[in-house]
């Protein structure tokens, strides 16, 4: 179920038919770890992302063959049945690589542009303007993406020097956050100037430290009106990347400020790269904000309960239902708001049940060996036996096909 949060009012940006910003649901997206030119590893991961529900997909394209590996990438998802956005991300020697390969632009549903990694110097401007003059010829949107590790130098340089001269200076972290916001904004502003209209441009200043992240939306955000992408940069490995994202985005989220989000993970050794995205809906989804799968309620456990049973179980059953919504979606609509409570013990167990769409309470220490359920507040049987956890299985599919069938 979504609850309503007052969004800021944004442009709305087209991505390859992928509406951002506008008042449309907050988008998913994500980044490729595969050498882009490698087409075969990377067609494998963009689709490994989509299929976990990446609306809009990102890779690096930091060389020729990088460049030239984008469109038959492009058409090897195509083959696969998946059309996903293709986002660009360029540094340094961007317009060179759309120059040789303009194919590569033609391909792709949006430039990602940092201000500070554009170039040095005087070439800075020619090498940002080829760059928006390509996104103009081939009617492409263009993040323009600032991120504090690489800050243009000479911005910084400058404000810095400003905020000498001032009678009572500000903190140098304060005049950092306020280059970035100026690098968006002085950027966005000489892109539409070059032509780039102001609904093709999605602007982002990305920090890892959460207040900073949260002080630097809050002021872009009452600055503009361009879409905006969130995301907290190098958020880090396990369960800290996946705090410090949500306690940034949820902060930002509730307050209407981001259009589409990305959760910036570092992969546990042999951890699928489709984590960042599962993250990322999760956070929408806990805030009320969209729905992308049902969602399973579990009790932490206690001593009431000593088997892992329903641990199993409750683990069981979020995999199965994730599973289960590439195909469901299509055939059940609605089903992604469906609620399941997986529960240890009667002390609680029956009250979350009869909150949930279909809930299930298992029997704690020294309880009688049943398991009441309960769908739609109801208590409809009583499980009890070895095939509990396949009976209850069965009960949510026929649930689902009961309720959100066609
Ligand atoms: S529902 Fe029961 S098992 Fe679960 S935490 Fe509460 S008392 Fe413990």
């Amino acid at each position: 179920m979504t609850h309503p949060v007052i969004r800021r009012p944004s442009r709305r940006v087209m991505v390859g038919g992928v509406p951002v910003g506008g008042g449309a649901p907050v988008v998913v997206q994500s980044m490729t770890n595969t050498d882009t030119a490698d087409v075969a590893a990377s067609v494998a991961q963009v689709y490994e992302l989509w299929r976990a529900g990446s609306e809009l997909v990102r890779l690096t394209v930091n060389t020729v063959e990088a460049a030239r590996a984008v469109p038959a990438i492009r058409d090897g998802l195509a083959a696969r049945g998946c059309t996903v956005p293709l986002i660009g991300d360029f540094h340094f020697n961007g317009h060179k690589l759309l120059a040789e390969v303009p194919e590569c632009a033609e391909a792709l549903a949006k430039l990602r542009i940092n201000p500070g990694n554009v170039g040095r110097g005087a070439k800075r401007d020619d090498q940002f303007a080829t760059l928006i003059e390509f996104a103009c010829r081939y009617d492409k949107p263009v993040r323009i993406g600032v991120n504090w590790g690489s800050l243009d130098p000479e911005l910084l340089a400058r404000m810095m020097d400003d905020n000498g001269r001032r009678a009572e200076p500000h903190e140098p972290e304060e005049v950092m956050r306020h280059a970035l916001i100026a690098s968006a904004l002085e950027s966005a502003a000489r892109a539409e100037e070059l032509g780039l209209p102001g609904d093709r441009i999605i602007l982002s200043c990305k920090l890892s430290g959460v207040q900073d992240l949260i002080r630097v939306y809050r002021d872009l955000a009452a600055r503009c009106d361009y879409a905006l992408h969130l995301g907290l940069t190098e958020a880090g490995i396990g369960s800290k990347g996946i705090v410090a994202s949500t306690a940034a985005l949820a902060v930002l989220l509730q307050e209407g400020i981001g259009d589409t989000i990305r959760v910036s993970l570092t992969p546990r050794p042999g951890e699928p790269r489709s984590t960042e995205v599962q993250v990322a809906q999760e956070i929408l989804q806990t805030l009320g904000l969209r729905s992308f799968t049902p969602m399973v309620t579990a009790c932490p456990g206690c001593g009431r309960t000593t088997s892992t049973f329903f641990q199993k179980l409750a683990d069981d059953i979020q995999d199965w239902l994730r599973n289960q919504m590439p195909v469901w979606r299509g055939q059940y609509p609605g089903v992604e708001d469906m609620s399941v409570a997986v529960m240890g013990c009667v002390v609680n167990g029956p009250g979350e049940s009869k909150h949930a769409n279909v809930g299930i309470s298992l029997p704690g220490s020294n309880e009688t060996p049943v398991a009441p359920v309960y769908e739609d507040g109801v208590k409809t049987v009583t499980l009890k036996g070895d095939k509990i956890a396949e009976e209850f299985q069965a009960i949510v599919e026929n649930y689902v096909k009961t309720h959100y069938g066609q």
